[in-house]
């Protein structure tokens, strides 16, 4: 090790004492990680010891918080330890933070360390645990010194691998590690969750397996196909079951219903002497025996169709539609469907309910977003497993790695139950903030508001403290249901928002439909490119009926309260003229019927398209507030399709540019004394929250989660310099300064 203290074999031979010493074994790890950081000459040197289930737990550390260890856990492949952990390589990086699979762990404080050398722990050719140094500068760690590394680790293995760390249990649990089944997924909506499984569609058992009348159990037969039929055409007709995967699996699902043979087989059955539960159930039986020989993969993959519609079949036989909502469900349960639709969702017990596993499912699906809403844990495109577990089976979902464990170990449930523990521990200390004001350290008031967009949101704004719904997105109304929600019932529903925020304000904004939220009740053409296409405000000017009742609405539900109407996709000035318009006349109309009014209509719009960006100055003479729609403002800006995966989050939005347009709306905002919110996703990160207050902003409208999280860090910040050092970064030629906040906030203690 050049320039290290004392050479390869003063360390190793210090190593050794160490380890063989009498002390506990962390002290040893302790003092282990010391030597090592001193050797190495480096700020850091830690030690992950793998645990059961294939997490890596950092274990001790020089250099990095010490409140860190025990609590920073990465699973194999996650961040840069994972990706050491899962290959088997070491990974030598002389500017870690840009390499893809950096992971940024706040509580570690390691955001200012550029450089990583970091090497696998082997035991018995298996990966126990991972080995880092690192450092402040952008170091290259040479030949030399990545295998001196690699060589303290072969004797760290001895310990590390020992049942002296980790139960002896969790030690053999990680040597094999497919020991419990785990199947990658799809996260859809974050979080953890451990319960037993629930089909949703509960598969029906069978009790009366003779037949005392074969007539009779023909007829039950044929009434059973004519529902099953019915209900496969309902479906079919259902808007969004129109084309995509949904609409193939259908397809197959009407073919298979119709297929005259598997009719046949059924009566044949039945004629045997068997009931018509029984009969189907025999039939499939013979099916599962036949497709599973089948050297056809597209017929074998067929089997879980049939399955499932022979338990359809047999639930209209036992006449038991309903879903296992309506079922009684243990207290943790994790819910398996083949596809969801949100309304059904709703119709679970919440306090119930731990955890959703979807056959498909995407991001953008309403099931998905009502989840998100509920704080449901929500994993998708799972395949075949959703077959491949039994009701009342031990599930464990992990929604932040995107990964299932069917009848896990106790080691993997222990550590996810701990996961658990310390995430709860982490919410009572946002909670205990809840009534602090949200000011930074030199006095400085930030205004944290609420996302909403369900009622089910609504008792978050108690639970979090937050001063009001800075953004209620209204079409999730709309796009929950089949129908357009009528105007007595857009009433009852802006009634029952304003009355649950009680005296805190409430922004409505008005219907944003199209684009990536369609609504079932107006048929839509095919679009290329449905984000930039016909959309939100662009609707409501053309069908303005549909804007007027909800203003109808909004005036109606406020009357004696202050009203706040926002427009979404304003892109002129022109545009949001002909919309207020609309709420002029609508007030007028009232004042004509003599009718009363809200106290005082507020009306602003999302500043979410660029051009508006460009044309503020004469905008905001006629606006009472503006709001930043960062997820489609940015989208627009870097013409980069927020829901595309390839490209979502290609551009870091800490960058020069996108802030300095931030910089540009909040600042002339200000000079025309209108007030100016932040309304997008990024505004939630603690990090993008902190240079967005460096950038002048004072109001953020965030979802329920975050506002804990935000309201802890504007309490550690000091705005004084910060808003001088933002100034600066707006002039570097980076594509990001992410880095550079991080170290800022390191270095002057904002908590993140
Ligand atoms: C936005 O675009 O930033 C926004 C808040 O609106 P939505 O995410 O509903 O499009
Ligand atoms: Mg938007």
């Amino acid at each position: 090790m050049t320039g290290a203290v004392g050479g390869p074999r003063v360390l190793l031979r210090r190593l050794r004492e160490v380890m063989a010493s009498p002390a506990p074994p962390d002290r040893r790890l302790d003092a282990v990680v010391r030597l090592i950081a001193a050797n190495m000459v480096s700020e850091v040197c830690s030690i992950y010891v793998a645990r059961g289930g294939e997490i890596l737990e950092l274990f001790a550390t020089e250099g990095l918080k010490k409140e860190a260890v025990h609590k920073t856990r990465l699973r194999f492949h996650e961040g840069l330890v994972g990706e050491i952990a899962a290959t088997g390589t070491p990974l030598n990086l002389s500017n870690a933070q840009t390499h893809p699979k950096f992971v940024y762990k706040p509580e570690t404080g390691e955001e200012v360390y550029q450089s990583l050398l970091g090497v696998p722990i082997l035991r018995a050719g298996r990966v126990v645990g991972v080995l880092v140094v690192q450092n402040r500068t952008q170091r290259h760690y040479s030949e030399e010194e990545a295998e001196a590394l690699q060589t303290v680790a072969m004797v760290l293995a001895e310990l590390v691998g020992s049942s002296e760390l980790v139960r002896p249990e969790e030690v053999s649990a990680t040597l094999e590690r497919a020991a419990t089944p785990s199947f990658e997924v799809l996260t859809l909506a974050e979080g953890i969750a451990i319960g037993r499984a629930v089909l949703h569609e509960p598969i029906i058992e069978i009790h009366d397996h003779v037949a005392r009348d074969p007539d009779e159990e023909i007829e039950r037969l044929n009434r059973a196909f004519a529902g099953l039929h019915q209900q496969i055409d309902r479906l079919m007709s259902a808007e969004d079951m129109k084309s995509g995967e949904h609409r193939e699996i259908l397809d197959v699902y009407k073919m298979f219903a119709s297929d005259r043979g598997w009719q046949q087989r059924i009566h044949d059955a039945i004629a045997s002497g068997l009931t018509a539960e029984a009969a189907v159930e025999r039939v499939q039986i013979e099916n599962r025996a036949r497709l599973q020989k089948t050297s056809d993969a597209y017929l074998r993959e067929r089997l879980g169709d049939l399955d499932d519609l022979s338990n359809r079949l047999n639930r209209h036989l036992a006449g038991k539609l309903g879903t296992a909502a309506s079922d009684s469900l243990p207290d943790d349960a994790i819910v398996l469907a083949r596809s969801m639709g949100p309304a059904e969702l709703l119709e679970y017990d919440r306090s119930k309910l731990r955890g959703v596993i979807l056959q498909d499912g995407s991001a953008m699906a309403h099931v998905t977003i009502v989840a998100r809403a509920l704080g449901i844990p929500l994993v998708g495109q799972a395949g075949d497993v959703v077959n491949r577990i039994t009701s009342d089976e031990l599930v464990v979902i992990d929604g932040d790695a995107g990964w299932i464990y069917i009848s896990p170990s106790a080691e993997i449930v222990q550590s996810y139950q701990e996961t658990v523990a310390a995430r709860t521990e982490r919410t009572a200390q946002y909670e205990a903030l809840r009534d602090a004001p949200s000011t930074t350290v030199d006095g400085t008031e930030i205004e944290l508001l609420m996302n909403a967009g369900l009622g089910i949101d609504l008792p978050q704004l108690e639970r979090t403290g937050a001063k009001g719904i800075g953004l209620f997105r209204t079409e999730f109304q709309f796009m929950v249901g089949a129908q357009m929600p009528r105007l007595e019932t857009q009433i009852e529903y802006y009634s029952q928002v304003l009355q649950a925020a009680e005296d805190r304000p409430v922004v409505f904004r008005t219907l944003d439909i199209g684009g990536d939220k369609p609504v079932s009740f107006m048929a839509r053409d095919e679009e290329e490119n449905p984000a930039l296409g016909w959309r939100a405000i662009r609707v409501a000017l053309d069908r303005p009926a549909l804007l007027r009742y909800q203003i109808r609405a909004l005036l109606e539900a406020a009357v004696g309260r202050g009203l706040n109407v926002m427009f979404p996709m304003i892109a002129e000035l022109a545009e949001y003229r002909a919309a207020r318009a609309i709420v002029d006349k609508e007030i007028e109309r009232r004042q004509r019927m003599g009718l009363d009014l809200p106290t005082k209509v507020r009306i602003g719009t999302m500043v979410e398209v660029p051009s508006l960006a460009w044309h503020l100055e004469p905008l905001l003479a006629h606006v009472d507030f503006i709001s930043i729609g960062s997820n489609d403002l940015m989208q627009f800006f870097f013409a980069a399709d927020r829901g595309n995966p390839k490209v979502g989050s290609r551009y870091d939005l800490l960058s020069p540019p996108a802030l300095s347009l931030f910089h540009h709306i909040i600042s002339t905002a200000h000079r025309h004394g209108v007030p100016v919110t932040f309304c997008g996703e990024l505004g939630g990160k603690t990090l993008e929250a902190m240079a967005l207050i460096g950038l002048g902003l004072r109001r953020l409208s965030i979802s329920s989660a975050s506002i804990g999280p935000v309201k802890m860090m504007v309490r550690s910040l000091t705005l004084g310099s910060l808003e001088t050092y933002m100034k600066d970064l707006l002039l570097l030629g980076d594509r990001s300064v992410r880095g550079r906040l991080m170290a800022y906030a390191h270095d002057h203690g904002v908590v993140l």
